[in-house]
């Protein structure tokens, strides 16, 4: 028995058909996933037809699966200075949105890209104006901004650069946050203490603002605190460590939350046992923040 219904999912292959990842979802037993609408690593997408959006819709609502998240595709970069890649992305980025809007899917997630060599500010005012068009534009739905490792000039390694970002846009509503465990934590943020995650969640608030937070990817990582390396880890096996995840999901805040595992898929159990391990410590009851409750978050539709 669960103490809270909280939302958990993975990250499920597309492949053989993209109804084909909510069976994978199903059969994982999650009541969140995450997807890509079309190969990740390459700019070409066909259309979604009707009848395939229609039966994936269908099949999420059958199997009560909320969120559906679309996760954009790893090639876009909305800071970039070359011209052609930036226009290509926030284009690009647009179609995923209205291709998340098809499959029903709450949220879309996307990363912010790399500046190169030409600095924060700059890499910040473009992901602003890419952002701030697609928003023009228009798309149903909530559009998360995920925060990065910060290697290689990333954009969004802080909460505070991610705040400054979204105030951009005019703290547009449509615009929410995806906090990623191993994006925050190889980009400084160590929460493996209950009062070190108190004190990020604290930051994260003052900067961003809980009630944006609307998703947590859930990775542990082989990267140090301050190491900016994106490599996911399973959960438990990282430096994150078991100890670092239960610091984190004790925090009451944070396991409200919906969450999504990116954790590496190398042999057929590996989703079912890191999904297993974040099950454990979310139905163990251990909450550490009792003595310092943070106002609840607002988890209404949009
Ligand atoms: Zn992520
Ligand atoms: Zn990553």
């Amino acid at each position: 028995m669960s103490p809270f219904p909280y939302r958990l999912g993975v990250h499920v292959s597309i492949a053989g058909g993209i109804e084909k990842a909510v069976d994978r979802a199903r059969e994982l037993g999650c009541s969140a996933m995450q997807i890509f609408s079309r190969n990740p690593r390459g700019w070409r997408a066909s259309p979604l037809s009707l009848p395939v959006a229609r039966a994936f819709r269908e099949k999420v609502k059958q199997f009560n699966l909320d969120p559906v998240v679309v996760h954009a595709p790893y090639l876009f970069n909305l800071a970039s200075g070359d011209r052609e890649l930036y226009r290509r992305s926030s284009k690009e980025l647009w179609e995923d949105l209205k291709r998340a809007e098809q499959l029903g899917a709450r949220y879309a997630v996307t990363h912010l890209g790399s500046a190169g060599e030409q600095g924060a500010g700059t890499g910040r005012n473009r992901v602003v104006e890419a952002l701030k068009r697609i928003l023009e534009r228009g798309f149903r739905g909530t559009l998360l901004l995920e925060n990065s490792a910060g290697g290689g000039n990333q954009v969004g390694a802080s909460f505070e650069e991610v705040a400054q970002i979204m105030g951009g846009v005019g703290d547009d509503p449509r615009v929410g946050f995806c906090f990623d465990s191993c994006h925050g934590f190889s980009a400084g943020y160590d929460f493996r203490s209950p009062e070190q995650c108190l004190k990020m969640v604290k930051e994260l608030d003052r900067t961003i603002g809980l009630a944006r937070l609307k998703l947590i990817h859930l990775n542990d990582c082989s990267g140090a605190p301050g190491s900016h390396r994106d490599r996911h880890q399973h959960i438990g096996k990282g430096e994150i460590g078991l100890t670092g995840f239960r610091s984190l999901l004790g925090q009451e805040v944070l396991r409200k939350i919906p969450m999504i595992l990116e954790t590496p898929k190398e042999g057929p159990r590996d989703d079912r046992n890191n999904l297993a391990l974040i099950r454990a410590l979310l139905e163990s009851g251990d909450s550490w923040d009792r003595n310092e409750p943070l106002r609840p978050i607002d988890q209404g539709k949009g």
